[in-house]
């Protein structure tokens, strides 16, 4: 007799393991099954974002950045110290021990809420069964009324690059290097590539970022683009533009690149290579070819606006269907999924997931570019702050960047909004609440900001949209 569940879900990084827990709140008996195996060969839950991507990438931005701030500004502060060191192996195991606290708290989280969690592999049958292979090869079929696909991605492998796990190696790989590499290269300026070449760049690597693309951050709004290009080169990160990677070989322990730009051939030599070009869509193995799944040319699950494959009751969610590859954009169609499945009114609205990068400064968005603004043809109006007249970011002696208010002419509604400074990351946040309240750019004009406070920059930007800004000058 097969075991049998109201709803199945295949994966537990941040879309699976939420979409569980959610389901169970809706009173459903809930299986959630995943196969990651940490590199100590432990399984865990929580996917790549707690295990190999979000989660411990900031870990070690913020060590770094901390190692970074003690040698170079506490001076400006008045503060005198002595000698100061890292120590990668306690930076290291600061960061798996923050991973095994949170890993292990999705196990307790399943637990207080009835979740079943199974640790092997998934894959859907016809019919709404699910084979479930252990770790020791025993083989079981489970059946449910309901299957969540929530499969994640991997990274991107160039074949004139094969990662080799030393030398050129995949962000996992990076962010676990047990000493700084004196030269690093990143193939990539993406998210991965600034994040994690400003870690090892920090911490003393002089990195180097191939990026294949023209434009310096081609997705961010290009104002904010041009003040975090100008600072990541002050902090000697050396982004080259327009460089597209042809061979990467490793040679007596050197990897030796060739890559094309607008100057023709060229070669460089680092001790490591990061290979940081996106990430596919992980399915292999994830359903038989009678179950009536479809994946498009990329490979991505094909879903509709609510996440339903064209199968009758399998949702599936997360980095393998469609729209951004972030953890939060996951975690809202596992709820959305799970809701629908109760039978409630569930949605995402794709149009106000915030982006953000760890670097320093931070770089966060929400909604349109300017640029789209403009290629839209709505009219619009624009209000910018810089961090250099705040008073709080002056005491934080972090006063690089601005926020940007980009709203619609006619009626004021907030189109886009675009910070690069201290805290981005948590300053869009009242942003994405405006946006996704269909806030007007009077509505922030008109509620009270906390002084001394970073959050002044947004109050202020949004006035400057209509040249009303207080603090400073208006343009
Ligand atoms: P995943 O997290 O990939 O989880 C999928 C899970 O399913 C895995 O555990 C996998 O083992 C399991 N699985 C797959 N197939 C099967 C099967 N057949 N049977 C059983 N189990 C299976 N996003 C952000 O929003 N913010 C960040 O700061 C951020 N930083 C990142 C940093 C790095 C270095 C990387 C690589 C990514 C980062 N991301 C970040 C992206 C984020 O990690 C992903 O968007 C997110 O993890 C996707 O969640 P998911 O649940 O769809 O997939
Ligand atoms: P990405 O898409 O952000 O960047 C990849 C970059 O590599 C692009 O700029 C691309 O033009 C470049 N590229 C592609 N092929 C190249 C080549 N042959 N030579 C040189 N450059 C080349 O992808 P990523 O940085 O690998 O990140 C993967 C995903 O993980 C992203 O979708 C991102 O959303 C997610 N992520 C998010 C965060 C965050 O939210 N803070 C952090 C890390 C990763």
């Amino acid at each position: 007799m097969s075991k049998k569940y109201d709803v199945v879900v295949i994966g537990a990084g941040p879309a699976g393991y939420i979409a569980a827990i959610r389901a169970a709140q809706n009173g459903f008996k809930v299986a959630c099954i995943d196969e990651w195996q940490n590199r100590d060969g432990k399984y865990a839950f929580g996917g790549t974002c707690l295990n190999a991507g979000c989660i411990p990438s900031k870990a070690l931005l913020e060590s770094s950045e901390l190692y970074h701030r003690a040698t170079h500004e506490f001076k400006k502060h008045g503060i005198t110290t002595g000698d100061v060191g890292i120590d990668i192996a306690g930076m290291q195991k600061r960061r798996a021990g923050i991973v095994r606290q949170l890993t292990g708290g999705i196990a307790g989280l399943f637990k207080a809420n009835k979740v079943e969690g199974l640790v092997g592999h998934g894959k859907l049958l016809a019919n709404k069964q699910v084979e479930f292979t252990q770790a020791n090869g025993d083989v079981e079929v489970l059946t449910a009324e309901h299957i969540i696909l929530a499969s994640g991605s991997t990274p991107i492998e160039l074949p004139f690059a094969r990662f080799d796990g030393e030398y050129i190696v995949d962000s996992w790989d990076a962010l676990e290097f047990d000493a700084v590499p004196p030269r690093l290269g990143v193939i990539g300026a993406g998210v991965i590539g600034l994040e994690l070449g400003s870690v090892w760049s920090r911490l003393g690597s002089e990195v180097t970022i191939l990026e294949a693309m023209g434009d310096f951050l081609f997705m961010a709004d290009r104002d904010v683009a041009k003040v975090a290009a100008k600072d990541f080169k002050q902090q000697g990160l050396d982004v080259r533009l327009g460089a597209k990677l042809t061979s990467a070989t490793v040679a007596d322990g050197v990897v030796r690149v060739e890559y094309d730009d607008a100057q023709g051939a060229q070669t460089a030599e680092f001790d490591k290579l990061v290979v940081a070009v996106g990430r596919r869509p992980h399915t292999e193995g994830l359903f038989s070819e009678d179950s009536g799944i479809v994946t498009d040319e990329r490979g991505f699950i094909e879903v509709d606006d609510e996440c339903r494959t064209p199968v009758k009751d399998v949702y599936a969610i997360g980095d393998c269907v469609r729209g951004p590859m972030l953890a939060h954009k996951g975690s809202e169609e596992g709820v959305m999924a799970a809701d629908l499945i109760a039978g409630e009114v569930a949605e995402v609205n794709y149009n106000v997931i915030p982006s953000v990068i760890y670097t320093a400064p931070e770089i966060a968005w929400v909604g349109k570019t300017e640029a789209e603004v403009t290629s839209s043809g709505r009219p619009y109006k624009t209000g910018s702050f810089p961090f250099a007249a705040s008073g709080r970011a002056k005491a934080m002696e972090q006063t690089s960047g601005m926020v940007k208010v980009i709203s619609a002419a006619d009626d004021d509604e907030i189109l886009g909004v675009h910070i690069v400074g201290p805290m981005a990351g948590e300053l869009i946040g009242e942003a994405v609440l405006a946006m996704e309240f269909a806030a007007s750019t009077e509505d922030i004009q008109r509620t009270i900001h906390a002084h001394p406070s970073l959050s002044e920059a947004v109050h202020e930007a949004a006035l400057a949209a209509d040249k009303r800004a207080l603090n400073y000058m208006n343009k």
